[in-house]
């Protein structure tokens, strides 16, 4: 079981932003950016392009949805999309809000983002989301 299959399923708390039968977005516990969000799929998959080509494309529509939701909550120009997946083996799409280029800097995180703060967001992401 993966560590997102666990967070899925609730045993490790998460900032949740949207769910559905078949995906599950949350925020980064180490963001980029503030409002950097995961959409994951329920079922485990470490590499993306290995999804089937059905599920791949209610993955991107689910992530659409909730980039909606992100750049309603938060001033951005842009919802950023990037897959790296490789320090977690189980799929997943990051949606991070952009101003700039450098909002998307994988090698700058914030570290112990402030849990009142991430909190606020993702209700704030989750309650735009339509
Ligand atoms: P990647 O696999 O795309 O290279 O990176 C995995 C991402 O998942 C990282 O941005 C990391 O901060 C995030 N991440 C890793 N473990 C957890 C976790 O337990 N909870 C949350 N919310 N994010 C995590």
């Amino acid at each position: 079981m993966t560590i997102f299959s666990k967070i899925i399923a609730g045993e490790i708390p998460s900032y949740k932003v949207a769910e559905n039968d078949k995906f599950f977005a949350f925020l980064d516990i180490n963001p980029v950016n503030w409002g950097h969000t995961l959409v994951v799929p329920k079922k485990e998959e470490d590499y993306i392009f290995d999804i089937s080509d059905e599920d791949l494309g209610e993955m991107m529509v689910f992530a659409k949805k909730v980039a909606k939701g992100i750049k309603k909550a938060i001033p951005c120009r842009k919802v950023g999309v990037t897959v790296l997946g490789l320090e977690v083996p189980h799929a997943h799409i990051h949606l991070v809000p952009l101003q700039k280029e450098g909002d998307m800097d994988f090698k700058s995180k914030i570290d112990n983002p402030d849990p009142a703060k991430m909190k606020e967001l993702a209700e704030a992401i989750a309650s735009n989301i339509e």
